[in-house]
C-alpha cells in the first residue's frame, strides 16, 4: 500500500498528522490530490466528540475540501486526470420520504464525508465520480475549498425564497451568517443587517460590504435598532444561525429575535443547530402569519456558488482568518474553541 500523511482524528479532542494508506480507487471513484481543506463548526463538534454515535475513530475529518484529480476508476465518464474539482460532501439514501420526495438534506439516514466516512484532512481522498464539481481557472485552489460552506448560504437564500428588494436580518455572523450574507448580496440589493455580540465577526461582514448595517446585539437592544433600519416596518426575511443560547443580559434570543424582527407575513429561516430547546412565544409568529423553516446543508446549489465565484461575485477571502498547515490541524481546533472571536475560517493547505 502507498503511504500518505493524513490529519487522523485518534481519540477525540486529539488530531495526529501521521501515515496513512492512501485510498484504493475502483468503479465510478477517483482519487483527488487535496489542495485545500477547511476547518467548519461541525469539524469542531466531531474533534470535541459530540458527534459520538455517528463517529468511529481513528477517523480523517474534513468534508470542505478540493483539490485535483490524479486517478480515475475504469467506470469514471466525465472526468479525468488533472481536473480540479470541488467535492459536494452529502451521501443521501435516495429511497427514504424525504429523498423520493428530492428533498436530500433532510435523508433520513443522511452521511457526510469527514463525518461519517473517512474524510478530506489528508493528502489524498478517495470520491466517487458523482460527488464531483469541476471548477474554473479563474477559480484559485483556496476559494475552490470554500464551495461547500458558501453552498450552505445559497441553500438557504432558496429555501428562504430571496427575491430583489427584499429586506433581511441575518443573526450570527458565524461561518455561516457570513455565507449567507455573501450568496444574499447576489440576490438582493437592498438593506441587510447583521447581528452578532462579537465585535470581531461584525467587523469582517462590515469590511467585506460596506453596505450593510451591523449591530452588537450586547451593546444595543437588535430589535428595535431592525425595526428603525427598516422604517418600523420589519425585515422581509431573518436569518437565524447562531445555533446556541446565552444567557447574557438584555439579549434577546436569537430565534425569538428574528421572530419579532420580521413583517407581518415575513419568513424566519433557521439554520443554527442548538441542542437546547429555543424561548420563542408562538403569540408573536401568530401575529403576524410569520412562517419559520429551516435549511440545512446544501442541495445542487455548488454549481451556482461556483458560477458565481467564477464571475468574481463572492468575496471567498473576507471569510478566512488563518491558513495552517495541516499538520497543525490539532492547533487550529484548539484556537478555534478557545479564541472564536480571532478566527473564522482556518484552511489547511496542503499543496506544496
Ligand atoms: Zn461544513
Ligand atoms: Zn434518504
Amino acid at each position: 500500500m502507498k503511504k500518505m500523511n493524513a490529519a487522523v482524528l485518534t481519540q477525540y479532542r486529539k488530531v495526529e498528522w501521521k501515515q496513512a494508506d492512501i485510498p484504493e480507487i475502483s468503479g465510478n471513484e477517483v482519487l483527488i490530490k487535496v489542495s485545500y481543506a477547511c476547518i467548519c463548526g461541525s469539524d469542531q463538534h466531531v474533534f470535541m466528540g459530540e458527534f459520538h454515535p455517528r463517529t468511529t475513530l481513528p477517523l480523517i475529518q474534513g468534508h470542505e475540501f478540493a483539490g485535483t484529480i490524479v486517478e480515475t476508476g475504469p467506470d469514471v465518464k466525465n472526468h479525468k486526470t488533472g481536473d480540479r474539482v470541488a467535492v459536494d460532501p452529502i451521501i443521501w439514501c435516495g429511497h427514504c420520504p424525504a429523498c423520493l420526495r428530492h428533498h436530500y438534506p433532510a435523508c433520513t439516514t443522511l452521511k457526510l464525508v469527514g463525518i461519517d466516512l473517512d474524510g478530506g484532512f489528508s493528502e489524498y481522498m478517495k470520491v466517487p465520480e458523482n460527488m464531483l464539481y469541476k471548477v474554473t481557472d479563474n477559480i484559485p485552489d483556496e476559494h475552490a475549498a470554500l464551495v461547500e460552506v458558501l453552498s450552505i448560504g445559497f441553500h438557504a437564500c432558496k429555501r428562504a425564497k430571496v427575491k430583489e428588494g427584499d429586506r433581511v436580518v441575518i443573526w450570527g455572523t458565524g461561518k455561516v451568517g457570513q455565507s449567507i450574507l455573501q450568496a444574499l448580496r447576489t440576490k438582493t440589493q437592498n438593506t441587510v443587517i447583521m447581528v452578532d455580540i462579537l465585535d470581531e465577526r461584525l467587523a469582517i461582514a462590515k469590511n467585506a460590504y460596506s453596505d450593510i448595517h451591523i449591530i452588537n446585539a450586547a451593546k444595543e437592544n437588535a430589535v428595535d435598532k431592525v425595526k428603525e433600519l427598516t422604517d418600523g416596518e420589519g425585515v422581509d426575511i431573518a436569518f437565524e444561525a447562531v445555533g446556541h443560547t446565552l444567557d447574557l443580559p438584555g439579549v434577546v434570543n436569537p430565534v425569538r429575535g428574528c421572530i419579532q424582527s420580521i413583517r407581518g407575513g415575513g419568513t424566519v429561516c433557521v439554520l443554527g443547530l442548538s441542542s437546547e430547546p429555543s424561548p420563542i412565544v408562538m403569540k408573536e409568529l401568530i401575529w403576524k402569519e410569520g412562517i419559520i423553516m429551516t435549511s440545512r446543508v446544501s442541495h445542487g446549489e455548488f454549481a451556482e456558488t461556483i458560477d458565481n465565484m467564477n464571475r468574481g461575485i463572492l468575496k471567498p477571502d473576507a471569510i478566512v482568518t488563518d491558513i495552517m498547515h495541516p499538520s497543525e490541524t490539532q492547533k487550529a481546533f484548539e484556537m478555534l474553541e478557545e479564541e472564536p472571536h480571532k478566527h473564522l475560517k482556518i484552511l489547511l493547505k496542503f499543496k506544496q
